[in-house]
């Protein structure tokens, strides 16, 4: 029979790995089912200028693996698994990862956001042919060609500033007549010659068989197609919830929802979910502020609760309550 953990954390990103590191810290078996693409968001970035810490900035990948490392040295077990179950209708909460249960008194729910992409013809048959959505990860096959990155946020402002070092040609198509980036890194964009914008466009088709070879744009008066080797979608992102669906509230846009109405003695609860003893943290919660820095106070948020909520538990055993989705 599975060992009962105290605490499993699903999802590796900067919530995950905090909330793993505040748990472990209060004395609770704690295990984090990380993923087989582990890391998050951050793994697919470049440099990080805005973590509180490192001066001369960080690369991505580099924080995640020391957060990683300080977790692991801390005590917290870290398995590489795909969640494909979970069944919070009981305690304890029972978790399916690679066919392997895992049983737990708890559980943090971390597992961030996935990209978000356009939808159009051409596009689900050519990614990893000239399609993508992570330039770090791919500028360096698009030495000397012509891409478009798609998108007005910061994303697509960093993917273009990334690709403009190997590309001939990037040219960012955005939907709107503004960017939503921030000032900094739109005045980065703007100091490059090699990067031109196309404003209030969008992208309505890919073309091309084994690779890509052309993009089709439309404004509000023409449609036209332009020849390309690489579409970048920098568009945003969706929470990682399929795998809670029907099990845990979440809102319209699949985000799981917090319900502070957990009064148990002396408590009140800011990070439960709809299921006691089940909480949330980082940007599969939240759709506003989506930073590495936010995301790991939430997962210490998180983390706080979990312990509070654990010893609580073992001070007063009681009936159970509450458990299931909430209706
Ligand atoms: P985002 O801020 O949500 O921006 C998404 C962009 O894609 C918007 O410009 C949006 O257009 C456009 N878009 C959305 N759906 C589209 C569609 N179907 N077709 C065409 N365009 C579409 O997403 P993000 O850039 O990935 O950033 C997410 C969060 O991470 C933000 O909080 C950002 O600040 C943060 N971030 C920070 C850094 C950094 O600090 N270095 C780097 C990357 C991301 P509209 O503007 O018209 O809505």
């Amino acid at each position: 029979m599975a060992e009962i953990l105290d605490a499993i954390i699903i999802g590796s990103g900067p919530a995950g790995l905090t909330a793993a590191i505040y748990v472990v810290r209060g004395s609770f078996k704690t295990l984090i089912l990380g993923g087989t693409r582990w890391g998050g968001q951050l793994m697919l970035t470049t440099t990080v200028e805005n973590f509180p810490g490192f001066p001369n900035g960080i690369q991505g990948p580099q924080l995640m693996q020391e957060m990683r490392l300080q977790a692991e040295r801390l005590g917290v077990t870290f398995v590489s698994r795909d969640v494909t179950e979970v069944n919070f209708s009981q305690r304890p909460f029972r978790i399916i990862a690679d066919n392997i249960e895992y049983q737990s008194k708890s559980i943090i729910i971390a597992t961030g956001a996935v990209d978000r992409w356009l939808g159009i013809p051409g596009e689900a048959q050519l990614i990893g042919r000239g399609v993508s959505s992570c330039a770090p990860c791919d500028a360096a096959f698009f030495k000397d060609k012509r891409v478009i990155v798609v998108g007005g946020g910061d994303s697509a402002m960093e993917e273009a500033i990334v690709l403009a070092k190997f590309a001939t040609e990037v040219t960012i198509v955005h939907r709107g007549s503004k960017f939503r980036a921030s000032q900094l890194l739109q005045e980065r964009v703007f100091k490059y010659s090699k990067i031109k914008i196309i404003y209030d466009t969008q992208v309505i088709e890919i073309g091309g068989k084994d690779k890509v070879i052309s993009a089709r744009l439309k404004d509000n008066q023409h449609e036209w197609a332009i020849p390309i080797d690489g579409v970048f979608v920098a568009i945003g992102h969706d929470p990682a919830t399929n795998i809670f669906r029907g099990k845990i509230e979440m809102d319209e846009k699949g985000y799981i929802k917090k319900i502070s109405n957990y009064q148990l003695p002396n408590s009140n609860f800011q990070t439960m979910t709809s299921v006691e003893g089940v909480f949330v943290a980082g940007d599969v919660h939240d759709h506003h502020f989506r930073q590495a820095v936010t995301a790991a106070g939430f997962g210490c948020q998180a983390a706080m609760e979990a312990i509070r909520w654990l010893e609580e538990q073992s001070a007063s055993p009681r009936e159970v309550s509450g458990l299931g989705p909430a209706t």
